[in-house]
């Protein structure tokens, strides 16, 4: 899963802070919020990082609302005061959403808490049938032709050596060969996988986090060796904003120094390039440490922009990243 590392409830959610965690699924999670409205105050997440409730598909949309559902009825049933309850959700700054990853709030309610919705409803003076009418077209003109998304499907790319292409329920034990070596999770926010479900656990949000839409675009691409068939590592790609690419990397230990991933990176860079017309820069970072990956992406022109200081913590420490990339010029790159 793609964890936003300045997100709050990514952090939480990858359980690199604390928090009081009550449900948990593979694809949501619901906690305490830490400054409650009342005893039992609840947030409900995707895991999947999502600023608006836009942004969201309709299937994520509803499946906040099932598992807050849920979870109010095992609130009213804990004992905790619960006479009634407040389920919402802040869209956007002016509406109140401070932490910019979409959640549900479940505020248990309780005659004389001290509480209230701080709404002012207008006077409906102000708002004849006239107007309205007026308001309610233009919403239903929009239901009627939302804007299409433009979806593009995940390529299959060829190099000298690979195919790039997504993944298959049959790369489970090439998934496991490489993730399992400590030395290809050292620098890396995920642990190295000790089970095969570890690896089956990857596939399934592998398939959870792919977007398709073009300026939202989350691909990951199974790094197969054309000569062995074999599966030997991964690399993502992701636009952070429509102008904005950003490339991430395993690869397994026996593999290191051959150039593998730079042709990998390479590839995808060019793809992108290609196919995104609105992408000006490609970027990438690593810990200060991993000097393999810097030189993949030397190798494939990016350029080194800085270090940003114990910017990330680490499996408990904190580390120094280091930034990347490459900017489309005047003559196309
Ligand atoms: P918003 O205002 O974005 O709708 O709600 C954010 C909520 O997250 C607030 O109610 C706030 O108390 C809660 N919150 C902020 N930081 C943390 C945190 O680190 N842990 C937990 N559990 N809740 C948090
Ligand atoms: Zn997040």
């Amino acid at each position: 899963m793609e964890i936003i590392l300045s997100c709050i409830f990514c952090r939480i959610i990858d359980k690199q802070i604390p928090a009081s965690i009550i449900y948990e699924d593979e694809k949501a999670v619901a906690f305490l919020d830490i400054h409650p409205i009342n005893e039992g105050h609840v947030l409900v997440v995707l895991k999947r990082h999502e600023e608006r409730l836009s942004g969201l598909s309709e299937d994520e949309a509803g499946y906040l609302l099932k598992i807050g559902r849920k979870l109010l009825k095992a609130i009213q049933e804990s004992g905790i005061k619960c006479e009634g309850a407040n389920l919402f959700l802040s869209d956007g700054p002016t509406a109140g959403q401070e932490v910019m990853h979409s959640h549900l709030h479940i505020a248990p309610r309780f005659e004389g808490d001290g509480q209230r919705v701080g709404f002012i409803h207008s006077d409906p003076a102000q708002y004849p049938r006239a107007r309205l009418d007026q308001i309610a077209t233009a919403i239903t003109d929009k239901l009627a032709r939302p804007d299409k998304f433009e979806t593009i499907t995940q390529p299959t790319l060829e190099t000298k050596r690979l195919i790039l292409r997504p993944y298959r329920e049959s790369d489970l034990a090439d998934i496991f060969a490489y993730a399992s070596h400590p030395e290809v999770s050292k620098f890396v926010p995920w642990e190295a996988h000790i089970a095969i479900e570890d690896s089956k656990k990857f596939l399934d949000l592998v398939k959870l986090s792919t977007r398709t839409i073009r300026d939202k675009l989350y691909y990951v691409f199974a790094v197969r060796l054309k000569e062995s068939g074999q599966v030997v590592g991964s690399i993502d790609f992701k636009n952070v904003n429509p102008c904005i690419g950003q490339i991430d990397y395993a690869l397994g230990f026996d593999f290191w120094n051959k150039g593998i991933m730079s042709e990998a990176a390479e590839a995808i860079r060019d793809w992108a390039f290609e196919n995104l017309p609105k992408m000006v820069r490609l970027q990438a970072f690593c810990v200060a440490d991993n000097v393999g990956s810097s030189r993949v992406m030397e190798k494939i022109g990016m350029t080194r922009e800085g270090m940003r200081r114990k910017a990330f913590v680490l499996k408990g420490n904190p580390v120094d990243l280091i930034d990347y990339a490459i900017v489309r010029d005047h003559e196309g790159r």
